[in-house]
């Protein structure tokens, strides 16, 4: 068994839908549970439909519920060459739902109506692959997930119920098994208890394969994107990236913590746990070799790991009474960070003074000086970047041309990593 999961850019037009179906019949003596996410960018646009809709812009939302409702049929049709097909009937039963939905009054909390809307994204996505890929010969079944991940009902980051969904899994997804190789599900949603629809938090849907993985015992999962794997610095951002090979799940994980916007930090722990290597491949050219993400990979062999985070403010703290920074003043700092959740991206301390960086979010910061000012001195230096460079001494210079003309402002190492905060 292969998990298989497909992002939103891989289902844009019909041309990367056609692409998609080449990708899975190269594997026809396969199991494939495929996850999909919704189509192109899909997921922000219901986020309008969910924003107008509790904000009481009615007509709005449901203008915009209509364009989404308009692209996908005709795409549909595209795809089918007709506009008869059960499909259709299956599309209205989704845009239904949602439409039922928009003719309440909101009296519960907006995190709940974005999970009953935003979500359709990928039963759209997945219902119109799924019958197109049987109306080209590869034959597969559809599931809708939201009968098999049970979640709590913690809207927007809802938290899988493992018990509950490994016997779903078992009881209602292998046995799909039996009658086609392929069986198609949806990334980034779930339900709960009270079949209430739920979202697993943007970008989901690598996490949710990785759920689907670990219950299925899968040999692989493999993430299929538009580019050719992990580099190891965003291009955008860097000209002379390199691919990497492979990497250990712990690495990815440090990235991610770092701010690198890889994969979905999520998704690592459930792949970790039953030693499934995770394939980050090319969907536009299969045999590029791609990335593997496994435990036994050797880090040793890694090129330096970049990652730069732009925006960010170094803040530093004094006691009024010009005291000594204690542990348990440190404490009381962490404890308001934390009540006005602002994550700290890094720390120093001195006799006197605490400084810490963090993302440039002003509301976020005026509330906590607020919250410092009675205790606390504050001041503060904004449009700074943090630079991240692990495994800095694979390549001898590299700080340096990475910091020249910059003024650093603070800067830590250790044998492994290197952090600059700079201007
Ligand atoms: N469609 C969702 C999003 O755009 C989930 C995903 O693509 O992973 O966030
Ligand atoms: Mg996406």
């Amino acid at each position: 068994m292969k998990v298989f999961k497909f992002g939103g850019a891989s289902l844009e037009t019909i041309e990367r839908i056609q692409h998609v179906g080449k990708i899975l019949q190269a594997f026809p003596d396969d199991k494939i549970l495929v996850v999909a996410s919704a189509m192109g960018k899909t997921t922000n646009e219901l986020e309008k439909v969910a924003q107008n809709y509790f904000m009481r812009k009615r007509e709005i939302a449901a203008q915009l519920l209509f364009n989404i409702e308009q692209h996908h049929i005709q795409l549909a049709e595209q795809l089918l060459g007709t506009n008869e097909h059960p499909l259709f009937t299956q599309l209205q039963q989704f845009f239904t739902e949602v439409e039922w939905t928009l003719g309440e009054k909101p009296l519960r909390p907006y995190d709940y109506y974005y999970d009953q809307m935003v979500g359709m994204g990928e039963l759209l996505s997945t219902a119109i692959v799924s019958a197109y890929f049987n109306h080209v010969g590869i034959r597969n079944t559809w599931v809708d997930v939201r009968d098999v991940f049970r979640t709590d009902d913690n809207f927007r980051d809802a938290n899988i119920d493992w018990e509950v969904t490994q016997q779903q899994v078992t009881e209602k997804v292998l046995p799909l098994f039996d009658d086609t190789n392929i069986v198609i599900a949806q990334g980034f949603i779930g339900s709960t208890d009270q079949n209430e629809s739920v979202t697993l938090g943007r970008e989901g849907s690598d996490f949710s394969a990785a759920v689907f993985a670990n219950l299925l015992n899968a040999e692989s999962q493999t993430i299929w994107k538009d580019v050719e794997g992990l580099k190891n610095a965003d291009p955008k951002l860097f000209p002379d990236t390199v691919n990497i090979p492979e990497i250990g799940y712990g690495e990815v994980i440090e990235m991610a913590f770092y701010g690198a916007q890889v994969i979905h930090p999520k998704t690592i722990k459930p792949l970790q746990n039953k030693q499934i290597p995770l394939y980050v491949k090319c969907f536009l050219d299969k045999d590029l070799p791609g990335t593997v993400i496994r435990e036994e990979a050797d880090n040793r062999k890694l090129p330096p790991l970049i990652v730069l985070k732009k925006n960010q403010v170094l803040i530093t703290i004094t006691a009024r009474d010009f005291g000594f920074i204690t542990e348990a003043r440190i404490s009381d700092i962490y404890e308001i960070f934390h009540a006005n959740k602002i994550k700290i991206n890094l720390t120093q301390n001195a006799a006197i003074s605490f400084s810490a960086c963090i993302d440039n979010n002003p509301e976020k910061i005026e509330l906590l000086i607020k919250a410092l000012h009675s205790g606390f001195k504050i001041s503060y230096n904004e449009g700074l970047e943090l630079l991240t460079v692990r495994h800095y001494t694979h390549s001898n210079g590299l700080v340096d041309s990475l910091t020249k003309g910059r003024k650093i402002l603070l800067e830590q190492r250790s044998d492994s990593t290197i952090q600059i905060v700079m201007r």
